[in-house]
């Protein structure tokens, strides 16, 4: 199983989840919101080569931690993937919009002249200017949309761009979100929790929790959850070797 996009950091025991990502044998991509998390949250998955950590800075966060931007530079050679980052449109995240846009414009900048990044990108209400930043900046990796909740026509956009989408229950589990699954290539699909954020049955969601979003999305596709697994293998394969320079 695949757990593309997971605030491991943030369980109240950080290092039971572990343990148990470890015996359940599940891939994790473990995000980060605050680059003065990496040294920390790399550290939890340091002999876990199942878990991998991704250096970010969450939108919601871009004020208050735009003086950490010299550290996001700093730690960025150590790591083939970037994640939490992106912008957000919400109301409460709007009066500090342009600092928003100035750190994912930096972000996106430095990953560029690494070489490129495999990134896990946050878009909520503001799929467009997402798309739009990523289309201004070539050369900084390979995007990943994460819980996208945008229109067909962005979605479409998000396609032509080289988007890749990881998909969740919250998603899974309405109208709107499987008719957006539906419309994504196949081979550019994966799965995420999104935990402890995301829930299950009231419950922070947990890696082990997004086998219930592979099946939905059996269901979803109309294929059985052997050939979903597999199909989800060869996608993470394909993503990671997307990235070469690292
Ligand atoms: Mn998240």
């Amino acid at each position: 199983m695949i757990d593309l996009h997971c605030h491991v950091d943030l369980y109240p025991k950080p290092t039971d989840v572990v343990s148990k990502i470890v015996n359940h044998d599940i891939f994790v991509l473990s995000v980060t919101t605050t680059p003065s998390a990496w040294p920390g949250t790399s550290a939890l998955a340091k002999s876990s080569p199942m878990i991998q950590t991704a250096l970010g800075l969450h939108p919601q966060l871009a004020a208050e931690r735009i003086r950490e931007l010299p550290l996001f530079d700093r730690y960025l050679p150590e790591t083939k993937w970037v994640g939490e980052i992106g912008l957000d449109g919400s109301p409460e995240n709007r009066s500090f919009w342009p600092t928003q846009q100035k750190v994912f414009e930096h972000i996106l900048n430095s990953c560029a002249r690494v070489g490129g990044r495999i990134m896990s990108i946050h878009s909520r209400r503001a799929s467009a200017q997402v798309i739009d930043t990523i289309n201004r900046i070539p050369g900084a990796g390979t995007p990943i949309l994460h819980w996208f909740s945008g229109t067909k026509k962005e979605l479409d956009q998000a396609i032509g761009c080289g988007c890749w989408f990881s998909v969740g229950v919250p998603m899974l589990a309405s109208k709107k979100g499987c008719d957006l699954v539906l419309r994504m290539p196949r081979d550019r699909v994966l799965t995420e929790t999104d935990g402890p954020f995301a829930e299950m049955n009231g419950k922070p969601a947990f890696p082990w929790d997004v086998s219930a979003a592979v099946g939905l999305l059996g269901k979803v596709w109309n294929v059985e959850q052997d050939a979903v697994e597999s199909l989800l293998g060869t996608n993470l394969e394909n993503l990671r070797s997307s990235i070469v320079s690292f």
